[in-house]
């Protein structure tokens, strides 16, 4: 049995789908408190979007597997809620695993692997990023990008947000095609075109929901989550199916499962994403 025989799966498993900022606790244990890191399985390769505190718990999951970890971490852009689990990936400090990292330049011109590097530097952190004894590959990406990885999978890339840099990705294997999509400029006016043209008819689009990161008490503005906007999203893309995370952190558990169902009911394609959920976009196949 061929590797490539034994696996050929499109597997999605969140390991957070928090925003801004953790929020552990009793009134979030159902969803989860940890912010955005989503793992993509395709076959036997490993893709990893945004390194949110889930990606700590990722990396405590990968460290039990008995051969080296390797993955292309994706980063949509590089606010605390996307790289804050990144100093925590227990793999990063194995010696033999190995990890390409992806990134847009920030508007001030630093790097992905930059902007990684600061946060890690005293007094902020006690571990520097040259600590890491994995092997390291730093890219930059350029909204338009594709990438093509050796299994044949191509992830396409549109910008979504030009304050942050934040990119949207669309990876297409094996006939499926999955959007991880956060922080668009989707506005009264509708949504962000980019954002259409990324997601139309994919099997699943993940979809960070808008609402203002500033950390400010105005909770009457910040907590109703759009319903209106995400059922145009995907009525206007006919995905078939739409998965929101990046939940506010002013929504607690029996918040969401109130969201759920009435989103669910006007649009039987919306759900919310838990952590620790897994979706199939293609089975597995043993020969
Ligand atoms: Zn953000």
């Amino acid at each position: 049995m061929s590797s490539s025989d034994s696996s050929q799966g499109f597997t999605v498993q969140f390991w957070g789908v928090r925003g801004s900022v953790p929020t552990p606790g009793a009134d979030t244990v159902r969803y989860g408190g940890n912010t955005a890191c989503v793992e993509v399985l395709l076959g036997q390769d490993r893709i990893i979007f945004d390194g949110g505190t889930g990606l700590r718990v990722l990396g405590k999951h990968l460290l039990q597997q008995d051969h080296p970890v390797t993955a292309q971490i994706l980063f949509t852009h590089t606010h605390w809620d996307r790289i804050q689990g990144f100093p925590f990936f227990g793999p990063a400090f194995i010696p033999g695993n190995q990890f390409d990292i992806y990134g847009a330049t920030a508007a001030n011109g630093a790097s992905i692997k930059q902007r990684l590097t600061d946060q890690m530097l005293r007094p902020n952190f006690f571990t520097p990023l040259q600590k890491m004894s994995a092997t390291m590959s730093f890219h930059t990406m350029i909204a338009g990008n594709i990438i093509t990885l050796e299994n044949g999978a191509t992830i396409e890339t549109v910008t979504l947000n030009s304050r942050t840099s934040a990119l949207g990705f669309r990876i297409t294997y094996q006939g499926k095609s999955l959007v991880y999509a956060t922080d668009s400029n989707t506005t009264a006016a509708g949504p962000d075109p980019n954002l259409l043209y990324l997601s139309q008819g994919a099997d699943l689009l993940i979809y960070g929901g808008a609402y203002s990161e500033t950390v400010d008490l105005d909770v009457e503005r910040d907590a109703a989550m759009p319903c209106d906007q995400n059922i145009e999203i995907a009525e206007k893309t006919q995905v078939k199916e739409m998965v929101l995370f990046h939940h506010n952190p002013l929504h607690d558990d029996d918040y969401l499962d109130h969201v759920e169902m009435e989103i669910h009911n006007r649009c039987p394609q919306l759900r919310l994403a838990r952590e620790g959920m897994i979706m199939q976009l293609a089975a597995h196949r043993l020969h």
